[in-house]
């Protein structure tokens, strides 16, 4: 049997800030089209390796490769944007005084240096792309809404969709479901499933309703290192995650 493509991986990943190491020795792979959740207490480390994957913090050992070995360890936040890895932070940033289609439009028109402070890469779309990114994001009649005045879910939602329209080949999202109401939850549910039919996706999530509500893979980690890694009810019977979990 034939696996899919290694889309990222992130080896011996150590971070120190001054003196506290954040992240020491991690690792983290993805397959193409998979649906990645990275999970464990608070300050165990996991912001920052999607910070270091990004490009956002430089790591003081390890490597970041993406695909079959591209090394992109050193590269500048807005080169790795470049390569196909969008990140999303956990505030929404869009751009409130501007429609729902203008603010997808900013990352398909803009020119060189507004995308690089926007850190996301030029795309061409055509009608038919956006239109299927807009369902996707369940925004297709709120095309001429005001971003600012959307609910909390559908900022999310609409900032995705800024970054699916840049067809990334992988995905790095921190709490999605932050602050949604359930029903949010769910359709946000259905939009991961949705988006990783199209690439990669790694999900930093404290939600373990929402991380149980799929079949997908999860890497537990507890200070800076990794603690555990297979499917939810793998994590779910091994006495050493409950330990880290209970303990906090
Ligand atoms: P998580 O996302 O798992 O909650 P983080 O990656 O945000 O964890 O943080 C890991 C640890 O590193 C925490 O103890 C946090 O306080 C610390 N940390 C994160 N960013 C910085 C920074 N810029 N400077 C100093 N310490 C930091």
């Amino acid at each position: 049997i034939g696996m899919s493509p290694t889309v990222l991986s992130a080896e011996n990943i150590t971070v120190a800030f001054g003196g506290f190491v954040a992240v020491n020795g991690m690792n983290l792979a993805l397959r193409q089209h998979e649906l990645h959740f990275l999970i464990g207490p608070n300050g165990a480390g996991k912001t920052t390796m999607l910070d270091v994957i990004c490009g956002k913090t430089k790591p003081a050992a390890g490597r970041v490769l993406l695909g079959d070995g591209l090394e992109i360890t050193r590269k500048r936040d807005y080169e790795i944007a470049g390569l196909g890895v969008g990140r999303k932070f956990q505030a929404p940033s869009i751009f409130p005084s501007l429609s729902v289609k203008e603010n997808l439009e900013l990352t398909v028109d803009s020119d060189r240096s507004v995308l690089r402070a926007l850190k996301v890469r030029r795309n061409r779309c055509t009608t038919f792309e956006m239109k299927k990114v807009l369902e996707l994001i369940g925004l297709p009649d709120r095309l001429h809404v005001r971003a600012g005045s959307l609910s909390h879910g559908e900022k999310q939602w609409l900032e995705i969709g800024m970054l699916l329209l840049q067809k990334p080949r992988l995905l790095l999202l921190d709490e999605p479901v932050a602050g949604m109401t359930d029903e949010e939850t769910m359709k946000t549910g259905e939009l991961l499933q949705g988006i990783a039919k199209e690439c990669s996706v790694v999900v930093v999530e404290h939600d373990m309703e929402f991380v149980r509500s799929f079949a997908a893979k999860v890497t537990v980690m507890h200070e800076g290192k990794l603690l555990k890694e297979g499917s939810m009810q793998e994590i779910q019977r091994d006495p050493l995650v409950a330990e880290v979990y209970l303990g906090k």
